[in-house]
């Protein structure tokens, strides 16, 4: 007869290959049960997002086929995003698991197209998902998405996001009326719009909120370094952005302000040939790789440049709904899987940090 013990020895060879660790101390396998060789458990994945959630199903059913006297064997696959933020230190947002401020050294280089169609990208794999537009001085998400303002309503002293398609949004382009004032704010009345943004909305239970930050390292980026905690930081850069030097710089900053760097995604980074289907590297190959070797952050991929990316944000019909099958989107989808495994990554660091943290004098004495 099989007993708990070893199923438990055949999971704990299973290893998550993002978090380095056995899927039995990660606290993956939940409600098990085993009656008379039959077998039962669920395996709960860190993200619903998980790149590597094929092989580990896989290599779980591969385990457990070795326990030949096993009749039969039922397991249920779920996901429960981690934690990737000290909930316990920020009650303000105590409903959003994780956030990821997007940022990049300059404009244009397609920051709010690649925050828009990563929310969707880990929307679509069943993550819940918030976008808040943080570009106070140049709002494009209302835009992108084909919102118009008025979107967003007050209840009980707390913002209501916009929703599109259950991807829960915040802009200030919502408050068209003041929205074209906001290039005569300064300092504190900006990073004020942000906190409000950030605290007194109601964002309901996220697993993922995306930041999309304005360029550079202004006062916005700063307000969100520091005013709560956060998962980390993306850096969108193009080719020619990594030539001039000034995602450098944002990587920089963030590094200083002790903001983990998520990772960094190359935009319009080759263009896909329409007839052979070759990459063309236009402006230079390996560009963000570099970044990602220089400062030792997580390469997380490459989008192309395509015209269509471009029109549907203009018509606000974004890529990954409009062409869910296409290159850009599949690239989209790739970045977005990779973004989630380095929250998790993140969350597991911390987790552990907790645990070191907790001194001998918290446990107690057994004699
Ligand atoms: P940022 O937020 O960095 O200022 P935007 O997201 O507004 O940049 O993008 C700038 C312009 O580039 C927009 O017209 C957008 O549609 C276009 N764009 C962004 N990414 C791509 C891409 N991969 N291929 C083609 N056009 C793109």
């Amino acid at each position: 007869m099989v007993g708990v013990d070893q199923v438990l020895e055949k999971l704990s060879t299973v290893i998550d290959p993002d978090l380095k660790k056995d899927i039995v101390s990660m606290g993956m396998i939940k409600d098990l049960e085993l009656n008379d060789n039959n077998l039962k458990f669920t395996l709960e994945l860190t993200t619903p997002a998980c790149p590597f959630n094929v092989e580990i199903e896989d290599d779980v059913r591969k385990a457990i086929g070795e326990l030949k006297e096993l009749k039969n064997f039922d397991m249920k696959v779920t996901a429960k995003v981690m934690e990737g933020r000290s909930l316990d230190a920020d009650t303000s947002m105590a409903t959003v698991k994780n956030i990821i401020g997007v940022a990049s050294g300059k404009g244009g280089v397609g920051k709010s197209t690649v925050s828009l169609n990563l929310a969707l990208a880990l929307q679509q794999t069943g993550a819940k998902v918030g976008l808040l537009d943080a570009d106070i001085y140049g709002p494009s998400i209302p835009l992108m998405l084909g919102m118009k303002s008025g979107h967003m309503e007050v209840e009980d002293n707390k913002l209501q996001p916009a929703k599109y398609n259950g991807l829960q949004v915040v802009s200030f382009g919502f408050f068209a009326e003041q929205s074209h004032q906001a290039a005569i704010y300064r300092g504190p009345i900006i990073s004020g719009i942000l906190k409000q943004f950030l605290v007194d909305t109601n964002w309901s239970d996220l697993d993922y909120l995306i930041v999309d930050l304005p360029p550079g390292t202004g006062d916005i980026p700063l307000t969100l370094a520091q005013t709560i905690p956060i998962t980390g930081i993306l850096v969108v850069t193009t080719p020619q952005d990594v030539a001039s030097n000034v995602a450098v710089k944002a990587i920089s900053m963030f590094e200083k302000l002790n903001v983990p760097i998520i990772g960094v995604v190359e935009n319009m980074s080759h263009f896909i040939c329409p007839s052979c289907n070759d990459k063309h590297y236009i402006f230079g190959d390996g560009g963000a790789q570099k970044i990602s070797e220089q400062f030792k952050i997580p390469f997380l991929g490459e989008i192309p440049l395509n015209s269509g990316i471009m029109s549907g944000s203009d018509l606000g019909k974004p890529i990954m709904i409009t062409s869910p099958d296409s290159p850009s989107a599949i690239a989209f989808r790739t970045s977005a899987k990779n973004i989630a495994a380095q929250c998790s990554i993140l969350a597991a660091k911390m987790q552990d940090e907790m645990k070191s943290a907790e001194t001998p004098e918290d446990t107690p004495k057994t004699n």
